[in-house]
Formats: structure tokens, C-alpha cells, sequence
């Protein structure tokens, strides 16, 4: 259903009529058995990618290594990829080389999971030999295959059974539990900005609490190339109520992480916004603002996104620990300038929810407040001053230096609690007033 879905059947029929087999698979079929709307369409196919290239002249050889050609049709993309095995995971992490087979259920038994391993023709029907459909039905996680030797092929398919898990609120298979358990330590293998990438869907999903507290139930984030700090985890551990992990996988609980323990959900913000929730997760484990920046630096994510989390949770940081009423406003007015406005409105965004606030301890009157503060604040940044740096020099009589950001930011301050007025007269006076003090 939908244009999208229109115009990939324009592809699969186009495939069919050369002659060839053609089908959607993978995540999109997943999800429209769901009843979800799939994020892309990806296209398997037994016409090898040369075929595809010459049917579709405007495609494009983005993966020809993997047999991946991405065809445009309506303005949609997809990725059309030969039906192919992968060979020789001498190294836990990827493929040394792939090989091109005729038959698509080939195809799906390369796949990690039974609900990720399903196709469906261009007459709606499904192929299904592992059982994902009724897994689906069932609310059931499992690998394809034998749980430890896929998880053994590659191990960043731990962590996607964690996401997918709890993005679909599916229960682990006690067998593949038990593979993620018996193959957890071959994690160290697995590039981590692959693990950053999962760990950033995982908290764009459905339920990022219960995800995080998968990961904590197989001690799993300890367990990367480079672990995340270990006194974070500890405190998310405590919330999660799980402080011992799986060690044996017969007594493999993934419950612990259940929806009738709410632990960590309770802390995360309701918007999807992957940042806010980071921010949030940083904030529920106290991690130090050092930890929080250094965690975003292991997991590769950009710097622009680092700098956005890290303010939210300074910003939090600098209001007063209790909320005494009394210092709401100039704790709020400071933090805004040392912060931004884009942090101002992300805290708020963040504490939209009433459990959110409550699990934080943040009032609800001051929830509320501050976005009227940050809107009545006559600047927010020097440049919004009446006065420029070399003017305050000029009138100083002194070379500019670094003194003048300090001076600057110390009238801002004035300006922005209201001490004093924003025109350049007063704060020229008001300088030299402090500066003849002092
Ligand atoms: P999402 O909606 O999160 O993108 P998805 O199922 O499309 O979910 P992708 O990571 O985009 O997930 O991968 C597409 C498909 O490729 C999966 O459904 C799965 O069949 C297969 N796949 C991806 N990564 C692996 C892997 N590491 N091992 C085995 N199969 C994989
Ligand atoms: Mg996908």
C-alpha cells in the first residue's frame, strides 16, 4: 500500500518480466506484516547486478561488491541486491567474500533473524522457511539458524537482537538468549561505529529503556572494543533493579528487562528525538559530563550531536539540585546563557512528560516557567548587547585582550537578570564604574 509500495512493484514487475525472480524483503515485509510503515524497501533479486544495471539505466552501482545496485523509480529509491550467501566470517565481524545463488530462500537463511528473514513476491505472497510469520504472531526473537554461530559469524547481531527485541517488545528465544550470552565476548571484534549506529536506533525505537536494559541484563556494553564507562552502567544497572548479569544461560532472564519492571522507561523522555533520550540516559546515570562526551565519542557520533546532548545535560546540571524556588529564575536565566536557546527549549522538550519530571524530580511549576523566562530574557548572547567589544575598549582606554569576552559576558550576565539596561551608555558606565572598584 502507499506510492512507495506502488512504485517498488513497478520494480519487481520490471524484474519479473526479464525473466528473472524478484521480491521485497527483509525489514519492509517485517513491518508490513505489523502493520508499520517500513523505513526503505529493499529488493531481492536473482537477476545478478549487471542485468539489473542494463534494465534500469538510471541506477546506480552503490554496492556492486555486495551485489547491490539502487534503482530509482517515482522518486522513491531501493536498494536491489542478487540473492546471495555470504562466505567465510574468519573474523567475527564481516563477510570475507560474497557468493551470488539462484534460490531466495538461500538468501534468507543469511539473514540474522526468522522476522527479518521473510520475502514477498509481487503477488503478495510470503516466503517463510524459518518461521518468522508465526514468530511474529507468537512475539517471539529468534536467529535464524544456530543461534551461537550466527552470533559467532558476526557479532554486532547481538546487539541488533537486543534492538529488535525491544523495538517490537518481542520476547528472546532461550536458545538464541543463550547464543548472545555464549557469543558476548566476541564483541570486542565488532567495529564501534557499527555498535554506536545500532545503539542510536535502538534509542530512536519503540522502548529504549527496556533496550538499554537488555544490554545490561547480558553485560553487554562493558563488553565492547571500547566499553562504556563502567560507573554509568553501574547506576543504570541499579534503576533497571538488575545488578547481577546473566551468567549462566539457562537462568537466561530476559523479564529483567519486562515491561512490568518499568526501570529505565521511566526516565525516558515520551518524543522520539534520539538526543533528548541520550540526554536522558546520561542524565538517569549520573554520568559526569566528561563520561557523557566520551561515551558519544566511542560510539562515533558527530560532533554537532555531541555538543547538543552534552549542553541538555549541562544545562540540567547547572540548575540547582533541589529546585529551591528562590534561585529557579537566575539558575534558569544563567544556564540559558551559558547554554543556548536550543538547549532551553531541548531540557523542556525533555521534561514534557509528567513520569519523566517525576522520575527526575523536577517541578512541574518550573517545567513550566521556563520557557516564558527564556522568551522574556532582553539578550541571551553578547552579540545581543548594545555595545561591542572594541567600543568597550575604546572606552576603557585599553588594548583588547581577552578581558573584553570576560568583561562582555559579565555585563550580559547584568543584562539578562535584569540588573541592568541594554543600551551602550549604561553599559559603558557600568563597566567602568566596576573596573574604577576594583
Ligand atoms: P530497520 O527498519 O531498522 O532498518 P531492517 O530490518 O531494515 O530494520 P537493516 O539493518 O536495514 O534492518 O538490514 C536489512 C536486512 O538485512 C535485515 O532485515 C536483515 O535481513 C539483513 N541484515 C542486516 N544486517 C544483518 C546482519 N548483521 N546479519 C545478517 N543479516 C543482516
Ligand atoms: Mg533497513
Amino acid at each position: 500500500e502507499g506510492p512507495q509500495w506502488e512504485a517498488g512493484l513497478e520494480v519487481l514487475q520490471a524484474l519479473s518480466r526479464s525473466g528473472s525472480e524478484a521480491y521485497f524483503v527483509g525489514g519492509c515485509v517485517r513491518d508490513a506484516l505489523l502493520g508499520i510503515e517500513a523505513s526503505d524497501i529493499d529488493i531481492a533479486t536473482s537477476a545478478d547486478p549487471g542485468e539489473v544495471l542494463r534494465l534500469f539505466p538510471d541506477a546506480l552501482p552503490t554496492g556492486l561488491k555486495h551485489g547491490t545496485v539502487t534503482v530509482r523509480r517515482s522518486g522513491f529509491f531501493f536498494e536491489v541486491t542478487t540473492f546471495r550467501q555470504e562466505a567465510g566470517y574468519s573474523d567475527g565481524r564481516r563477510p570475507d567474500d560474497v557468493i551470488f545463488v539462484r534460490d531466495v530462500r538461500e538468501d534468507l537463511a543469511r539473514r540474522d533473524f526468522t522476522i527479518n528473514a521473510m520475502a514477498a513476491g509481487s503477488d503478495g505472497a510470503i516466503v517463510d522457511p524459518f518461521g518468522g510469520m508465526a514468530d511474529l504472531r507468537a512475539r517471539i526473537m529468534r536467529a535464524v539458524g544456530e543461534p551461537a554461530q550466527r552470533f559467532g559469524e558476526d557479532a554486532l547481531r547481538i546487539v541488533r537482537c537486543v534492538r529488535f527485541a525491544a523495538r517490537y517488545g518481542l520476547t528472546v528465544d532461550e536458545r538464541t538468549w543463550a547464543g548472545v550470552l555464549a557469543c558476548r565476548d566476541k564483541l570486542p571484534l565488532v567495529a564501534m561505529e557499527r555498535i554506536g549506529a545500532e545503539l542510536d536506533k535502538m534509542m530512536a525505537g519503540g522502548d529504549p529503556g527496556r533496550a538499554f536494559a537488555l544490554l545490561l541484563a547480558a553485560s553487554l556494553p562493558e563488553r565492547f572494543k571500547r566499553p562504556l564507562p563502567a560507573a554509568w552502567l553501574a547506576r543504570l544497572r541499579e534503576i533497571v533493579g538488575n545488578d547481577r548479569e546473566c551468567a549462566e544461560p539457562t537462568r537466561a532472564d530476559t523479564r529483567a528487562a519486562s515491561a512490568e519492571r518499568p526501570g529505565l522507561a521511566r526516565y525516558m523522555p515520551s518524543s522520539a528525538d534520539a538526543d533528548l533520550r541520550w540526554a536522558a540516559l546520561f542524565l538517569a546515570g549520573e554520568a559526569s559530563p566528561e563520561a557523557a562526551e566520551d561515551t558519544m565519542k566511542r560510539l562515533h557520533f558527530a560532533g554537532k550531536r555531541i555538543r547538543r546532548i552534552i549542553d541538555i545535560v549541562r544545562l540540567h546540571l547547572s540548575l540547582p539540585a533541589r529546585f529551591d524556588p528562590a534561585n529557579w529564575h537566575r539558575s534558569w536565566a544563567i544556564g540559558v546563557l551559558d547554554r543556548g536557546t536550543e538547549a532551553a527549549v531541548d531540557w523542556h522538550a525533555l521534561f514534557e512528560a509528567e513520569r519523566v519530571r517525576a522520575a527526575f524530580g523536577v517541578p512541574g511549576e518550573l517545567h513550566s516557567a521556563v520557557p516564558l523566562w527564556t522568551a522574556a530574557l532582553p539578550a541571551v548572547r553578547v552579540a545581543d548587547l548594545a555595545l561591542r567589544g572594541d567600543e568597550l575598549a575604546a572606552a576603557a582606554g585599553r588594548a583588547p585582550g581577552p578581558w573584553i569576552a570576560v568583561a562582555l559576558r559579565e555585563l550580559l550576565e547584568q543584562v539578562a537578570l535584569g540588573e541592568l539596561n541594554n543600551d551602550a551608555d549604561a553599559l559603558r558606565t557600568a563597566f567602568l564604574n566596576k573596573h574604577r572598584e576594583g
